[in-house]
């Protein structure tokens, strides 16, 4: 493309495939880009939309639509001037501007590291952000042209833009089946990274195809009269071989040049499908064909679509390899997707049958896949885009991770390490706090806030999405259920034993393990886990173990005995933490806090309720039945705890606030704040604060009273 292009050029191409009106929106798409980047250059002092203009040159060569070259001609004007997207909605239609928009993304994406598996990811989060495969046609078509005019950057600039060709751009186009830019992309990479080695082979590339010419044009000749005898339809094309492919066969492949270049390669494109066949037997019958070396591609087409025949010759003391295909294959073998997309002029409903065309094509890859056992890696790449079913979000590091659709902060954090899911917290998503709970996009960055201590949550199971974040939260849940049944089923058993004046090391191995067997237990510690999950009574497992098993009649659930005496008095009550957990839940009417007296109540199967003892929902028959604990409380509790509070007020302008600041001022938290009942003169306010306990409270009450407002006040307990 050495003369200047103009868009009167483009238009000129263009008429070969689309009709006047389209032609025209492909103008107009090209004078707003023209206008918006007024003023702003190339590197080469060229007006820059030299560039979305060449960029929508390359999509015509691929007779794409009218659409994709006017979001060609706009694709950098949301990105360098500024125009939203909505202005670009209101003058070329929401779809343009929705490929517009998503070039805009992929654009913005960093690319940070080059390590292979994250090249690999880069690659599928760019087809996954792609809701519209158009989109990843236009960034390809960007990439090229930027590549075709690397010259006049820095080199570092240079150098960064082609690695990330080579570690992405190209092999997404290798993907697609887009071989044509795929290796002009490669070609163009590999001699901006290695100038001098790129030279060299091409040099020696040219030498030896002057030494070659006649060998080559003898077999050419050769194959073209074989055609002509038999009546066969073909072209046949010689084939170059890329500098890039040259120069990876002696890296990885430890080939010498020489033993690369010694294979004489045709193409021949005939017809039908039926005369590729003719025309191998043809060639057959020219040559012998190396044993193994046959492929037929055509009757097996590869995962990407690619139809073709392959074999390879032995005549004239070299190896010739052979392709036979028809015109319209060659078109998908060069082409790919984008020839799918190729618009043919018949047509009326573009963007709706070249969709059809593309399901179609899908659909024919998942078929495919049922017939080819090896793994289809194109498909698995292509469906990210097409059935978008997966989501690539950033660690704050820039690492990837793959996460399927749905997928919640706290499967992120379990993707990242089974710790980091078990003491999660609070997220940031894109640098903000975010909710544990709502679903991620591909693209963002996501960043886990941890506590030490910190436990998961039952909650979380019902919207995970992954089979590790799901399992690990129910092992957790599991272990720590244990370890409190076990921790409560202990101090239960201890304080029955005080009952009995005696202490839990005071027991010998064999009455221990005598009452164990009589309650047909595997363990010491799981029975002491059943006592702890209410499904025992500590009293009889007490009575048991000083005793001797046979002074018991066998315990069975819910069995009435009466409690001994001694734990009414509260002498040896059972010690309790603050910290609500699995085993030990506060109940909901009475709301006890640190300081108050309180009894537990065994639940069974869910461990122990904890009352204010004066709670009149405590079952009048609890005692009697040996539900009920006696309990004391830890010392230095620091967790909060909800209280509720009825509070009376005189009405004024302001006084919900002045409460609420009250309440801050004594560093209480507000949960809920409501004006129960209000007349002209009073309101009644309800109000749920969490404190540490009954001093706090009281701390928290004296503020409250000391507001002129407020009449009255009292604790609430239902
Ligand atoms: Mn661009």
């Amino acid at each position: 493309m050495s003369e200047v292009l103009t868009v009167d050029g483009l238009a000129d191409q263009l008429s070969n495939y689309l009709d006047t009106p389209r032609i025209n929106q492909v103008r107009r798409a090209y004078f707003y880009a023209e206008q918006a980047h007024e003023g702003q250059k190339r590197r080469s002092g060229e007006p820059y939309v030299t560039h979305p203009l060449a960029v929508a040159s390359i999509l015509a060569e691929l007779r794409l639509d009218h659409q994709s070259l006017m979001a060609a001609m706009l694709h950098d004007v949301i990105e360098d001037t500024g125009i939203p997207k909505d202005a670009l909605s209101e003058q070329f239609g929401d779809e343009v501007a929705e490929l517009v928009d998503g070039v805009s993304k992929l654009t913005q994406i960093e690319f940070r590291t080059r390590a292979e598996a994250q090249a690999e990811n880069f690659q599928k989060m760019t087809l996954a952000m792609a809701k519209d495969i158009r989109v990843i046609l236009v960034k390809l078509a960007d990439r090229l042209h930027n590549m075709r005019t690397l010259g006049p950057l820095p080199y570092e600039k240079r150098q960064r833009i082609a690695n990330e060709t080579l570690d992405i751009y190209a092999p997404i186009a290798n993907r697609l089946g887009m071989h044509s830019l795929c290796t002009e992309l490669e070609d163009l990479g590999f001699s901006s990274l290695y100038p001098m080695r790129s030279k060299y082979i091409s040099k020696a590339v040219a030498k030896l195809r002057g030494s070659h010419q006649e060998i080559i044009e003898e077999i050419r000749g050769k194959l073209q009269q074989k055609l002509e005898d038999r009546g066969l339809p073909g072209r046949i094309v010689g084939r170059e071989k890329h500098l890039n492919s040259i120069y990876n066969k002696m890296k990885f492949r430890q080939k010498s040049f020489h033993e690369i270049m010694d294979v004489y390669a045709f193409r021949i494109i005939s017809d039908t499908e039926d005369n590729c066949y003719r025309i191998l037997g043809a060639v057959h019958s020219m040559y012998k064909p190396l044993p193994g070396r046959f492929k037929d591609y055509i009757a097996m087409p590869k995962a990407n679509g690619y139809q073709s025949l392959h074999t390879t010759l032995f005549g004239m003391h070299v190896n010739i390899e052979i392709q036979i295909r028809t015109e319209d294959m060659d078109q998908i073998a060069n082409n790919g997707i984008a020839a799918h997309w190729m618009y043919k002029s018949d047509q009326s409903s573009l963007v709706e049958v070249n969709q059809k065309r593309i399901d179609r094509w899908v659909k024919g890859l998942m078929e495919m896949r049922e017939r080819a056992d090896d793994s289809l890696e194109f498909i698995e790449h292509v469906k990210v885009d097409l059935f978008p079913d997966e989501i690539y979000v950033f660690t704050p590091r820039g690492k990837i991770l793959e996460l399927p659709a749905g997928a919640t902060p706290v499967d992120f954090a379990y993707a990242i390490h089974t710790d980091i899911g078990n003491a999660c917290v609070a997220c940031r998503i894109n640098r903000n706090l975010g909710s544990l709970s709502q679903p991620l996009q591909s693209g963002q960055t996501v960043e886990i806030i941890t506590a030490p201590g910190a436990r998961p949550n039952p909650a979380w199971l019902s919207f995970v999405v992954t089979g590790k974040a799901r399992s690990s939260i129910r092992h957790a849940l599991k272990y720590q259920q244990k370890a409190e049944s076990l921790e409560l089923g202990k101090a239960l058993l201890k304080r029955s034993l005080n009952g009995f004046g005696k202490k839990l090391a005071e027991l010998s191995e064999g009455q221990i393990e005598a009452v164990v067997r009589h309650n047909q237990m595997p363990s010491f510690d799981d029975l002491l886990s059943e006592i702890g999950l209410g499904n025992r009574m500590a009293y009889l497992v007490a009575r048991q173990l000083v005793m001797g098993e046979d002074v018991t009649t066998p315990a069975a659930d819910g069995e009435v005995v009466e409690a001994p005496g001694t734990d009414a008095s509260g002498r040896h009550a059972v010690t309790i933490r603050g910290t609500e957990g699995l085993l030990v839940k506060f109940a909901s009417c009475c709301k006890p806090i640190p300081g108050d007296p309180v009894v537990g109540i065994m639940d069974s199967g869910r461990g122990m309720v904890i009352h204010s003892d004066t709670c009149r929902k405590i079952p009048s028959d609890a005692a009697m039945k040996g539900l009920l604990t006696h309990l004391k409380w830890a010392k230095n509790i620091t967790d909060e705890f909800s209280v509720e509070l009825r509070v009376e007020l005189e009405r004024q302008r302001g006084i919900i606030a002045e409460v609420a600041n009250a309440v801050a001022m004594a560093d209480g938290n507000i949960e809920r704040i409501n004006v129960e009942e209000q007349n002209a003169r009073l309101s009644i306010v309800s109000l749920v604060v969490h404190v540490n306990g009954r001093r706090h409270l009281a701390r928290v009450m004296r503020r409250i009273r000391n507001i002129r407002a407020a009449t009255h006040i009292t604790r609430v307990r239902h």
